[in-house]
């Protein structure tokens, strides 16, 4: 696709693409990505989960990366047309679903540092299994209090690849220490709680939800936002603020942290059994999925599955 004049649009079988190796995504890092599901209800229809805040977020990512911004209804458009050419690959089965990977990046081949004048934008897909084939199962977080994932003015709102390389050390660190992901502090301070590797992450402390706001640090994730209006729904209170890590493990030792799960397309909800900060473990609701956890979970896969009214308007039918 070339930045301003035209753009060719094609559905081709899978496979390897060749870039000239002076390609400037290689060198430069110029990519954003996107993350969605298809799913197959019960009736044999095919459901798009929210696909417009995907769009939008892409144009705020593109921008902020200096690239082209594909309008929503184009993203949209692509997205379905592919969707619908492969829907006999949309998994059935419980939990499973098709993941859809739209990806943009800079295909200019110079060496020069400059914002590139050639881009693709490529659209992959790949049935996925459930992601927790024997039930919602809590996991294991590492706080990590050296390295950092993002600072204001930076791209930590942005779905992009490079954040995703830099986060890769801890990453590693907390795998190493027998943690599943890992929870990152604020980039200044390494003080406040802000988001868990690829979720936005969720505290029920006392009768109170408390989030991360979104201020340009933290990734707004379309099961955040999902799941927030749904707590509303049910008559939660909740706080975006934000919170800082000591008062976090303090609410833990108290009993006051009831229950504590990540956000994300992936696995919908992932509850935390456990934080590690600074050598200290906090076990959260006794390492088990809590209740408000598992109606969050139960509330939003319905929807997404077309097994409940679509009360919000989020499901967008490809046909
Ligand atoms: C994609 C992503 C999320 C979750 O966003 P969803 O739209 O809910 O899938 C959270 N944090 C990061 C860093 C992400 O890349």
């Amino acid at each position: 696709m070339k930045k301003k004049d035209g753009i060719i649009k094609k559905i081709l079988p899978y496979g390897n693409i060749t870039v000239n190796p002076a390609t400037m995504v290689l060198h430069y890092a110029q990519e954003t990505f996107e993350g969605l599901k298809a799913y197959k209800a019960a009736d044999g229809k095919v459901y798009l989960f929210r696909p417009d805040m995907n769009a939008k977020r892409f144009i705020n990512s593109n921008k902020r990366m200096c690239m082209p911004e594909i309008s929503e209804d184009l993203f949209v458009d692509c997205v379905k047309e592919l969707v619908k050419v492969e829907k006999d690959w949309i998994p059935t089965g419980e939990g499973e679903s098709l993941y859809i990977r739209p990806f943009m990046f800079a295909d200019e081949s110079s060496l020069g540092v400059h914002v590139a004048k050639s881009y693709k934008f490529i659209i992959i897909l790949s049935p996925v299994g459930a992601y927790y084939p024997e039930g919602v199962n809590p996991i294991k977080i590492y706080v990590e209090d050296e390295y950092v994932r993002a600072i204001l003015g930076g791209t930590g709102f942005v779905k992009c690849g490079g954040d995703y390389a830099a986060s890769l050390k801890g990453q590693e660190r907390a795998e190493d220490l027998g943690y599943t992901q890992v929870l990152w502090l604020d980039g200044v301070h390494r003080k406040y709680v802000e988001e868990v590797g690829s979720m936005n992450v969720m505290f029920l402390i006392d009768d109170k939800i408390v989030t991360a706001p979104l201020e340009g640090t933290v990734l707004p994730g379309v099961t955040r936002d999902s799941i927030l209006t749904i707590l509303k729904d049910f008559g939660f209170e909740v706080v975006e603020k934000h919170l800082s890590i000591d008062e976090l493990i303090k609410a833990g030792k108290e009993g006051r942290l009831k229950e504590t799960f990540g956000t994300g397309t992936a696995a919908v909800i992932s509850p935390i059994g456990e934080l590690y900060y600074k050598g200290e473990e906090v076990i959260i609701n006794d390492f088990k999925t809590g209740a408000l956890t598992q109606k969050l979970y139960d509330t939003l896969t319905d929807i997404q599955w077309g097994k409940s009214d679509d009360k919000y308007k989020w499901r967008l039918e490809v046909k």
